[in-house]
């Protein structure tokens, strides 16, 4: 995972770059705006973490240009200015998360976490544990591996996929997966996990939530 960092600090840039390698990221740091935007627009960024005030080109301008061509890349924005209109305007303008300088890097890491997690499914593609899905052109991985599946495995996998760590029930599968509105009482849902299980390889690709149905566990515990 490659996390651009954007931030002029130098004293904030090098407990961040050094937060996030000790967490395992690559890191890429620019230390203005226009070169945070080249850096962005130009590489292979899973994540950004942007300053707001920064030399060249304000944060929310570099956001607005990195909006045009990648909209769904998760940008969290760092700034010292804590007061409620900024922070709107730092989400109006498409930013996925808001960190109020001081912070701290466990906080700043857990939200990366969570917006990788949701994040990914930029261009279509979700990755959760080993599995990922590419939902425009319905196709799979388990550890890396394409994975062959029948149009309706996909799309239970897809649905798994969408809601990563959560219990989905078997109602919930049903509609989502077969467009059914009511249960009709068979154990389709079970029958088409237990392909799926078989296909990716694992029996605990898809684990079993006892009384809530089943669940794609993310691959961090949650
Ligand atoms: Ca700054």
């Amino acid at each position: 995972m490659r996390i651009v960092v954007v931030e002029d600090e130098p004293a904030i840039a090098d407990f961040l770059v050094r937060g996030l390698e000790a967490a395992g990221y690559s890191v890429a740091l620019a230390t203005d705006g226009p070169s945070g935007e080249r850096l962005v627009l130009g590489g292979e960024a899973d994540l950004v973490v942007l300053d707001v005030m920064l030399p060249g080109k304000g944060g929310l301008e570099v956001l607005a240009s990195i909006r045009e061509v990648r909209p769904h890349l998760p940008v969290i924005i760092l700034s010292a200015k804590g007061e409620i209109e900024d922070r709107i305007a730092g989400l109006d303008s498409g930013a996925a998360d808001y960190v109020t300088k001081p912070f701290s890097v466990p906080e700043l890491l857990a939200r990366i976490r969570a917006h990788l997690r949701t994040g990914s499914a930029e261009g279509g593609r979700i990755r959760a544990g080993a599995v990922e899905v590419d939902l425009l052109s319905r196709r799979a991985w388990s550890g890396g591996a394409e994975v062959a599946l029948s149009p309706r495995e996909f799309s239970l996998l897809a649905c798994f996929a969408r809601h990563p760590g959560e219990a989905l029930s078997r109602e919930r599968l049903l509609a989502e997966a077969w467009g059914y509105e009511h249960d009709p009482g068979t154990n389709v849902v079970d029958v088409y996990v237990g392909y799926l299980r078989r296909k990716l390889g694992d029996p605990a690709a898809i684990e079993t939530v006892r009384s809530a149905g089943y669940r794609l566990p993310t691959g961090d515990g949650r």
